[in-house]
């Protein structure tokens, strides 16, 4: 399915914790048809500057806009109906559910959800419709696993799981997508598959925001890399010059 992808645009975001400034003056840009990468060290304000996109804390300085809506004073379930979708690092399924049902309720989940559903990932089970299951099955051929559809979804290898969280994401048809940590705990031809997904996505039009620590991964990937470092972004730019970048390299890989 083409994606009608928006650009996100984040500017001059602050955000503390107390006394702790995580966030101080950030700018980030994600287009269509690009994949953007938000990398850093441990602690450098990465899963926060996600949770303030998605609506789950207030920003205390700047914008945040998709496709030139704001979003810092959004609650979470209106960002994700505002077409913000985001995947989480550990997939959260309940038993008993076939992959093609949870990729169904994805739509479901975000249509219907609160805040508490939108934190807790409570799907919506019972509401599956006919429409949902039809979209179910596009998402699933993109995503590769129609053969899948049967299966049970929390028996997947951690690599599928990480997929079907994706095609989740995708069914609500999301203008922007955010991944967090989609490529943590995967084997390399794991990671290849979830690779080719992403490219998958960005060709098909899609705004896509990876956070991820794998280095390597986001330079094979990325069209644009903005890294963070104690709360600010200290370079920005293609993998070519991210990857010669000394600030990034002392910074961030500790050489
Ligand atoms: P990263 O995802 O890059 O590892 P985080 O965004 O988790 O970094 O953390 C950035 C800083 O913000 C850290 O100093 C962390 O301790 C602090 N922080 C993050 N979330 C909270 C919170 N809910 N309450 C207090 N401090 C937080």
């Amino acid at each position: 399915p083409a994606l009608h992808g928006a650009e996100l645009a984040v500017s001059g975001v602050a955000k503390a914790f107390g006394g702790n400034q995580a966030l101080r003056d950030v700018s980030i840009t994600a287009r269509p048809g690009r994949v953007t990468a938000l990398i850093g060290p441990n602690g450098s304000g990465k899963t926060t500057m996600l949770n303030m996109i998605c609506g789950f804390y207030r920003t205390d300085a700047g914008r945040i806009t998709v496709g030139g809506t704001q979003l810092q004073r959004l609650p979470a379930h209106h960002v994700a109906r505002a077409g913000v979708a985001r995947t989480f690092q550990t997939p959260n399924l309940p038993e008993g559910v076939s992959v093609l049902e949870a990729v169904a309720s994805g739509r479901c989940s975000t249509a219907r959800a609160s805040l508490l559903d939108a934190v807790l990932r409570l799907p919506r089970f019972r509401r599956v419709r006919d429409a949902d299951i039809a979209e179910a099955l596009r998402v699933l051929e993109l995503v590769g696993m129609t053969h899948l559809r049967d299966a049970e979804a929390v028996s997947l290898p951690l690599g599928m799981r990480r997929l079907l969280e994706v095609a989740r994401a995708l069914v609500t048809r999301p203008s922007v997508l955010l991944l967090d940590e989609a490529a943590s705990g995967l084997d390399e031809d794991e990671v290849d598959r979830l690779a080719e997904l992403i490219r998958r996505i960005r060709d098909a039009g899609g705004t896509v925001l990876l956070v991820e620590h794998n280095f390597r991964l986001i330079l094979a990937l990325a069209d644009e890399i903005f890294v963070l470092a104690h709360g600010q972004v200290i370079a920005s730019g293609p993998p070519e010059v991210i990857e010669r970048d000394p600030r990034v390299l002392s910074e961030y890989l500790g050489v």
